[in-house]
């Protein structure tokens, strides 16, 4: 195999994965299950697009919500980083 072909297969892996990650934040976004937040903010700080925003709630205690829908690329970084099943991904349209 030479330099040429395994450029080319990176790139093509680079562009594949690409298509996918954009069709995923297009169609998915976070949806917060209020009930289960804690407001411990280990979602806010690893969100990279600044996404969510931590609130006091009127009947509820301190939580995290969604305040900019349109940045949320849908990585699952927060997911990831919360321990209270507080997070998931749902479909835009819902
Ligand atoms: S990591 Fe989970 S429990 Fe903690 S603030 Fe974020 S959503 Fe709430
Ligand atoms: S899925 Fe990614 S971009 Fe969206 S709120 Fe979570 S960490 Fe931020």
């Amino acid at each position: 195999m030479n330099t040429y072909t395994i450029i080319a297969g990176v790139m093509s892996l680079i562009i594949i994965l690409s298509y996918f990650r954009n069709k995923r934040a297009k169609n998915k976004v976070i949806h917060v299950i209020d009930n289960n937040c804690t407001g411990c903010r280990r979602c806010l700080k690893k969100c990279r697009h600044k996404a969510l925003e931590m609130v006091n709630g009127e009947t509820s205690n301190r939580h995290v919500i969604l305040k900019h829908p349109e940045k949320c690329t849908a990585c699952k970084d927060c997911i990831i980083a919360c321990k209270f099943n507080a997070l998931e991904l749902v479909d835009r349209k819902q």
